[in-house]
Order: C-alpha cells, then sequence, then structure tokens
C-alpha cells in the first residue's frame, strides 16, 4: 500500500506530538488540574511504559551486559559537602536576564523570541533586558525541624554526584578493578530559568549516567569506545544519521576540567540539541573529594605497583529528552491510498509502551481472544481492544505505536490460526497460534 510520510523529525510540528501525548496519555502537565507547574511534567500509562523501556534497553546494554560496569541507585538528597567538592554550590550557575517590557526572566543565551509585549511602534522587537545576573540552578531542601545554613540540602542536580562518592565502596564489595565503570538511573533537579520545549527543559528529569573509572592515560582510548557504544545505542533505538550527530565541544565550552568532551544531538522541530554528553572528566572528581572528604581514594595498580587517582570518562544521557527524541522521530501523519489519512507512531519495539494488542472480530470471540492476550501478557505488554469497527482499532493502536495487532476471527477457533498486521506496512499475515509467541519474538526481541 503506498504512503505518503512526513517522518522528517525537523518537519514535525511541537504541537502535534504535544497534543497526541496528551490525548493518548503519554506526558502531560504535572498538577494540570490545579494550572499545571512549570518545568514538571507526569507520564500516563503510555509514557511509562515507553521510558521504563527506554530505562532498562540502557541499564541492558550498560550493565547487564558488561563485565566492566556495575550498577547503583543512591538517594537524591547527598551530603552537603558533595556539592561543595564538585564544584555545584560555587559554579552551577547560568546567566539570567529580566525584560523590563514583558516582565519576564531569561537564560541570557536563549533570547531567541521576540518579546511579545515589545511596542511595535516604537519597532523594538527584542526585549529590553537587565545586565545578566548569575544564578544558580541547585533546588535547596531542608532537612530536619530547624531552618538554618547546617539544615540546608540540595536535591541533585546530576545523578553523577553519588557515584564518585561511593567509588570506593562498590569498587571493594563489587571486586572491579580499574578500568571499570559504575552506572545509575535516576531523578535529577534543576531549577531551570525558563523550562520550554515541552519536556525538553524541565526542572525535574531523569538522567542515566556511567562513569567509567580508568588511568589517566587511557581516556583517550575509552573516551572513543564509548562514544561508538552510546551511538550503536542510539543507533539501534532506530535514530539514524537523518536526526542525529555528534558534536565535539568548542576549547571555550568545556569545564575546566574537561579535556574533551562531545554531545549526541538530535535534530528537533525546535533545531539540533543535545540529548546526551560525553565527557572525559579527567581526575577531577576523585581528587575533589579525596581532598573535601579526606579520604584517600586512589588505588594501586597490582601489576605496576603504580598508585593513581582514577580518571573518569562519563556518559550522561537524558531519559525524558530522549522519550521526546523518540516520539518526535516515531511520529507521521501519513495519508493513505483511497485518501483516508492515520496517524502513527513509529517507534523501535524495544521501547514501544504496548507490544501487542489483542482483537477479537466480534464481540462474541471475548473469551478465546482474552485467553489469548492473557498468554502473551506473560511476556509482553498487551492490550486487548473490542470496541468499535476493526478499522479505528488498529489506528488507536498505530497512533500509540503497537507494532502488531493480532486478530481473533470466526475460523480462529477451528484452524487454531490468527491474523497478524504489522503496523508499518500495514500487511496481514495468517499464523498458527502455537507459532505466535515465537513469531512475535523474533521481530519484537530483535535489536534486544
Ligand atoms: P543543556 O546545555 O541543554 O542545559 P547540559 O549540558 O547542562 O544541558 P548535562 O549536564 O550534560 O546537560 O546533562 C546530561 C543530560 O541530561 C543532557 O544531555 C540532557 O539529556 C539531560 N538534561 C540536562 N538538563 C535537562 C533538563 N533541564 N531537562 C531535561 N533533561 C535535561
Amino acid at each position: 500500500m503506498e504512503t505518503q510520510a512526513a517522518s522528517a523529525s525537523a518537519a514535525v510540528r511541537m504541537e502535534d506530538v504535544v497534543s497526541l501525548c496528551a490525548r493518548r496519555g503519554f506526558i502531560f502537565q504535572s498538577g494540570e488540574i490545579y494550572g499545571g507547574i512549570n518545568g514538571f511534567w507526569d507520564y500516563g500509562p503510555l509514557g511509562v511504559e515507553l521510558k521504563n523501556n527506554l530505562k532498562a534497553f540502557w541499564w541492558q546494554r550498560t550493565t547487564r551486559e558488561r563485565e566492566d560496569v556495575v550498577g547503583i541507585d543512591s538517594a537524591i538528597i547527598t551530603h552537603p559537602r558533595t556539592w561543595e567538592a564538585s564544584g555545584h554550590v560555587a559554579n552551577f550557575s547560568d546567566p539570567m536576564v529580566d525584560c523590563r517590557t514583558c516582565k519576564r526572566r531569561f537564560r541570557a543565551d536563549q533570547l531567541d523570541q521576540p518579546c511579545p509585549e515589545a511596542p511595535a511602534q516604537r519597532q523594538v522587537t527584542a526585549c529590553d533586558t537587565t545586565d545578566p545576573r548569575e544564578f544558580n540552578l541547585m533546588l535547596r531542601t531542608e532537612i530536619g525541624a530547624s531552618e538554618d545554613a547546617a539544615s540546608t540540602a540540595f536535591l541533585r542536580a546530576e545523578t553523577c554526584g553519588s557515584i564518585f562518592t561511593s567509588f570506593r565502596r562498590v569498587r571493594e564489595t563489587s571486586r572491579q578493578k580499574i578500568p571499570f565503570g559504575i552506572a545509575q538511573i535516576g531523578k535529577a533537579f534543576r531549577n531551570e530559568i525558563n523550562p520550554r520545549n515541552f519536556t525538553f527543559r524541565s526542572r525535574e528529569f531523569e538522567q542515566a549516567e556511567m562513569e567509567f573509572f580508568c588511568h589517566p592515560d587511557r581516556t583517550g582510548e575509552w573516551f572513543e569506545h564509548w562514544k561508538a557504544e552510546r551511538l550503536r545505542f542510539h543507533h539501534d533505538l532506530g535514530f539514524d544519521e537523518t536526526n542525529l550527530r555528534t558534536r565535539p565541544h568548542e576549547a571555550n565550552e568545556l569545564a575546566h576540567y574537561c579535556s574533551n568532551a562531545e554531545d549526541i544531538e538530535f535534530l528537533f522541530p525546535f533545531g539540533w540539541q543535545e540529548i546526551e554528553g560525553i565527557h572525559d572528566r579527567g581526575t577531577y572528581d576523585l581528587t575533589q573529594h579525596t581532598e573535601f572528604a579526606g579520604k584517600d581514594l586512589s588505588v594501586m595498580d597490582e601489576e605496576s605497583k603504580e598508585r593513581f587517582v582514577p580518571a573518569v570518562v562519563e556518559t550522561s544521557v537524558g531519559m525524558d529528552r530522549t522519550s521526546l527524541a523518540l516520539l518526535v522521530a516515531a511520529y507521521a501523519e501519513e495519508t493513505l491510498e483511497g485518501g483516508d489519512t492515520r496517524n502513527v507512531l513509529r517507534l523501535s519495539p524495544i521501547v514501544a509502551p504496548i507490544k501487542v494488542a489483542v482483537l477479537p472480530l466480534s464481540k462474541k470471540l471475548g473469551e478465546p481472544a482474552r485467553r489469548l492476550a492473557a498468554e502473551l501478557r506473560k511476556r509482553w505488554n498487551v492490550s486487548y481492544d473490542e470496541a468499535g469497527n476493526i478499522g479505528r482499532r488498529y489506528r488507536r493502536q498505530d497512533e500509540v505505536g503497537t507494532p502488531y495487532c493480532v486478530t481473533w476471527d470466526f475460523e480462529s477457533e477451528g484452524d487454531q490460526k490468527v491474523t497478524v498486521r504489522d503496523r508499518d506496512a500495514m500487511s496481514q499475515e495468517r499464523i498458527g497460534v502455537d507459532h505466535l509467541v515465537g513469531w512475535l519474538r523474533e521481530r519484537l526481541e530483535a535489536h534486544l
């Protein structure tokens, strides 16, 4: 069947993706019945499946499949000294300006929109801004009953802080030797001056970070190794050279302790933007924590008897930004033969929230169809839908990216066969019920 797809990610309209996410319960504003809260988002039943699948795939690739990476899950509030040692308390800030005309607040480096209140008769379109002031992005909280400097704590601005502070214990208990990595997925918080572009820049978000500890002379080769691994991960999710690229940091973008950094960028409707950073952080982190905690974090190379502070190659990817990139890349509106249109999410089966939908041709066939759905549910997230005509039910599944629909019809009881319909090709195949799990597994788990 001929289709006309609008698949290039840059051509997708953000408002269509945002509207689909709200309409089908992927992602919506947190506290929306109270008018929402800027920079915070809730994931609904389909969104949480999508993001969980993404996290599971990252965990699988980064820790389970490797002998040399172990995982942790640490507290969101870590010892406040962690953030003094890392430099966040002193330096984790963005330059902020206020517009005297529209009274809004911006990041000084993100003044790319015309001022909505600028008086047209004066032919001024830009904001009339104050001088930039540094604004610290750490979100603060108080611990315990008293509110004084000693009770101030921070919600972590990145998940890696506690990877560094627990380095020694994790290395000893997991009996890992340098080089090895520690991985973690978790929430991070930044009091972003201007949250925008849906979930792209939020104040609460999830990161998946891996810190790889190696000899300081070997960061170059590990950097290349991890860059290749991370690109393989994104390609297996379905991104390609039309919507994914790497961008080395310019010398003036690099943090003072970073000798090399590259971003992996995705082509969003609002331009090329970072979804992941790969950084050669040198020995900065463990040196700082050695000094601030007064604990020796160096290691001994058993062969050469050399004692050294390990250096770190970091990979840091946003789970929300990547989920958004997946939705944008997958979104298509197609005109079918005969003039019908359909919305389809061409999500990789790795992340598709629903893997299979079971649809009885008639409500009268509900019992055996439900039995089949229950069988498939032992393995995958399965949707069962008997409401409406079959064409409409296919469209509902297309719109949320379900790769396969299985139809139980009036012949199925007799010949023990079902019709499997492919989301992308819209082709249909008759398959024996006995072979169904194997058939689906071959296709759904091909890239795992
Ligand atoms: P940006 O320059 O866009 O603010 P960053 O360079 O500060 O990002 P990192 O500190 O390298 O980002 O964080 C690693 C990853 O965490 C980013 O690639 C992104 O995917 C995610 N991330 C960072 N800030 C946010 C945010 N405010 N909202 C959602 N995801 C974020």
